[in-house]
C-alpha cells in the first residue's frame, strides 16, 4: 500500500519515484494519452502485431496479465511461417529444434524451459514449471519428461522450410550470428521464405488491475551448438517483472544480454527513473561500451514497459519493430536509430 510517509523520506534521500498513487489518478499515459495504468500489451518485431491481438481478447474482458501473455505467445509459437519462435523454428547445428522459453507474474513467480524439444507450447511448460513445482528452471530431457508429465503432446517434427534451410546452411556450416533483415547488409541470402535467422517474442501486459506479467519464447539462433542456451529463458536476461516498477524484455545476441542482465538493468533503471525508452537505451549503450565491435557485427533490442502503462524500445541496430495494442489502437513501431 502507499505510504506517503515513506514517499517522503525516499524523496528525501533524492531517489527519484516513478508516481505517487495521487499523481496517477487523472494523469494519462505519455505514449498513448489513455488513462494511466489502463491495460495495454506490447511485444517484438512484426509477429507482435498478432500475438497482441490474441493477448488483447484476455486483457479486454478484465483477465490477468498472465493469462493474456501465454496466450499472446503462443500465436507465434503455433506458427508455421515462423521460423525462430516454436517447433518450426530453424534447428540447432545438429538439426534438432531446441526451444527455451521463460514467464513471469506480478508477484515475481517465475518459471523456464531451456533446451527443450518436441513441445508445441514451452511458454506453456514455463508456467507449470512456476506453479508446479518449487523450482524456476527445467532444462533438456528434464525439462521434457517434466513436460510429457503433466499431459503436453510429444511432436516429432522438422518443419519442410527449416530443414531446407538447414541443409543449406550444412554446406558451408559457418558459425557466425547474422544481424538480420532489418540491417539489409548483413541479411542472410539464402534462408527460405525471407525468414529470419533469429528473433525472439518477448510479450509484457498490464491488466485492469494494474498488474505486469511478461513472457518470453524462442527457438534461439539458428544452427546453434546444441545444448546453447540464450537470453530469453534466463529471468534478469531474457525478461523481468517487478510489479511496483515495470518490466522489459529482449531479442537478438542473448550472449550479450546475458553478460550485462540486459532486463534486469532496464527495470533498475526505470525503478531510478529512467522513461522505458531512456532504460532500454541505456542498457543497449552499456553492451556498446563494453565491446564496441558489437555496434557493428550484432543486433540487440530492450523492450520496456512502467506502471503507468508508458512503453520504449532501443536497439543495437535500426529497424527494431515492436506491436503496442491498447483499447484505442494496435501499431507497428520502428526504430530508426543506427549506431553502424
Ligand atoms: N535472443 C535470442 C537468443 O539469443 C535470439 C533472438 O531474439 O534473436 O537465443
Amino acid at each position: 500500500m502507499y505510504n506517503r510517509r515513506k514517499f517522503i523520506r525516499l524523496s528525501a534521500l533524492g531517489i527519484p519515484l516513478l508516481y505517487s498513487t495521487k499523481s496517477i489518478a487523472g494523469a494519462l499515459n505519455a505514449n498513448t494519452g489513455n488513462q494511466v495504468g489502463s491495460p495495454i500489451v506490447i511485444s517484438t518485431w512484426n509477429f507482435g502485431i498478432e500475438a497482441n491481438a490474441a493477448a488483447w481478447n484476455v486483457l479486454k474482458n478484465g483477465g490477468r496479465a498472465l493469462d493474456a501473455v501465454e496466450q499472446g505467445v503462443w500465436v507465434p509459437e503455433s506458427d508455421p511461417q515462423n521460423h525462430s519462435i516454436g517447433l518450426n523454428g530453424y534447428p540447432d547445428r545438429d538439426g534438432k529444434v531446441t526451444l527455451d522459453a521463460c514467464i513471469m507474474d506480478e508477484q515475481g513467480n517465475c518459471g523456464s524451459v531451456a533446451a527443450l524439444e518436441f513441445i508445441a507450447h514451452p511458454i506453456s511448460v514455463a508456467r507449470r514449471v512456476m506453479e508446479k513445482t518449487p523450482h524456476v528452471m527445467l532444462v533438456g530431457e528434464g525439462a521434457l519428461q517434466f513436460a510429457l508429465e503433466q499431459g503436453f503432446e510429444k511432436v516429432n517434427k522438422l518443419n519442410p522450410e527449416s530443414e531446407k534451410a538447414w541443409k543449406e546452411w550444412l554446406k558451408t556450416a559457418k558459425y557466425k550470428p547474422v544481424i538480420n533483415i532489418e540491417n539489409k547488409s548483413f541479411a542472410p541470402k539464402k534462408l527460405p521464405g525471407n525468414q529470419y535467422n533469429h528473433d525472439t517474442i518477448g510479450m509484457l501486459a498490464l491488466d485492469s488491475k494494474g498488474n505486469l506479467s511478461g513472457a518470453c519464447t524462442t527457438s534461439g539462433m539458428a544452427f546453434k551448438m546444441h545444448g546453447r542456451v540464450g537470453d530469453s529463458p534466463i529471468i534478469g536476461a531474457g525478461l523481468y517483472i517487478d510489479n511496483e516498477v515495470g518490466g522489459a524484455t529482449s531479442t537478438g545476441v542473448g550472449e550479450e544480454v546475458i553478460r550485462n542482465v540486459g532486463s534486469f538493468l532496464v527495470v533498475e533503471l526505470m525503478r531510478q527513473g529512467y522513461s522505458p525508452e531512456d532504460a532500454c537505451k541505456e542498457a543497449v549503450m552499456r553492451i556498446i561500451k563494453r565491446k564496441p565491435e558489437t555496434a557493428k557485427e550484432i543486433q540487440v533490442g530492450f523492450l520496456a514497459l512502467n506502471k503507468k502503462g508508458e512503453y520504449g524500445a532501443y536497439a543495437i541496430q535500426k529497424g527494431f519493430s515492436y506491436a503496442v495494442c491498447d483499447a484505442a489502437d494496435q501499431k507497428l513501431l520502428i526504430k530508426g536509430k543506427s549506431f553502424y
